[in-house]
Order: C-alpha cells, then structure tokens, then sequence
C-alpha cells in the first residue's frame, strides 16, 4: 500500500497495488507541465487507486486529443495523466508518493525533445518517443 497527496493536501489516494518502474517522460509538454525537465511517472491500474479526499478538487486539461492531464484545483500539483485510448491506466506523478517506494527508474521516453540543459546521465534504456506499450520496461 502506498500514499500519496498534492501539495496542498486537499488531494490524498492510496495505490493498492505493486509499483512498477518510473518512467521519466522528457516530452515537451510534460516538462511544461512540471515546470521542469521531466516528469516521472508510474503507470497504474485505474482500479488500483483509491482517492481518500480531493476527488472533486481534481481538473482536468486535454493537452492532446484524447489525452487529459489532471491536477489539483487548489494549488496546481500535477497528480495523474490518462489516455482514452487506454482507459485502465492512469500514470500517476511519482512525487506526490510518500517515500520510501519498493521500485526504483526504469526508463526514459522522448529523449528526442528533452531540455537541452538536463543531462541523462543513468544507463537505463532511453526511448526517443513515447513508450511502447503501457508498463513497459
Ligand atoms: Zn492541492
Ligand atoms: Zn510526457
């Protein structure tokens, strides 16, 4: 079981299930979204996430047709991202997690749009676009 919130603490869930790897997204409006060079996200299953609080605190913003990205009303934290073209899986932001987390990084996609200013340094396997299919690697 892990815990998660946004910011302000109107927003808190748990994720009943196993975490996979984090996936570091390099892409141009994920880094605009963060406010930073990436985002890191864990892909889990929509059943898997429980909202204590905050469901109603949560906005959603179509950055992309068919892809919504979901942040707290409140104070702005970034919480999840989805798909309607994979409707089971929500990626969730890895740092709203409470530490410690059983999984560790995986993986980097869109390498080919990432900041110029923010070195990948790590041997982890680097998708220049998006990743293949959901959890993977
Ligand atoms: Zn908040
Ligand atoms: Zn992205």
């Amino acid at each position: 079981m892990h815990h998660g919130s946004c910011l302000c603490g109107a927003i808190k869930f748990r994720i009943t299930s196993e975490l996979p790897a984090v996936q570091v997204c390099h892409c141009t409006q994920c880094r605009k979204a963060q406010g930073g060079a990436f985002a890191t996200n864990i892909l889990v299953d929509r059943n898997a996430i429980e909202f204590i609080s905050g469901q109603d605190m949560i906005k959603r913003y179509e950055s992309s047709p068919g892809k919504a990205r979901a942040f707290c009303l409140h104070c702005g934290s970034p919480i999840f991202s989805e798909r309607s073209s994979l409707p089971d899986v929500v990626r969730i932001r890895a740092g709203l997690l409470d530490e410690p987390l059983q999984t560790s990084l995986g993986s980097h996609a869109y390498t080919a749009s990432k900041a110029s200013w923010w070195p990948i340094t790590d041997a982890l396997p680097n998708y220049p676009e998006d990743y293949c299919v959901p959890g993977s690697p």
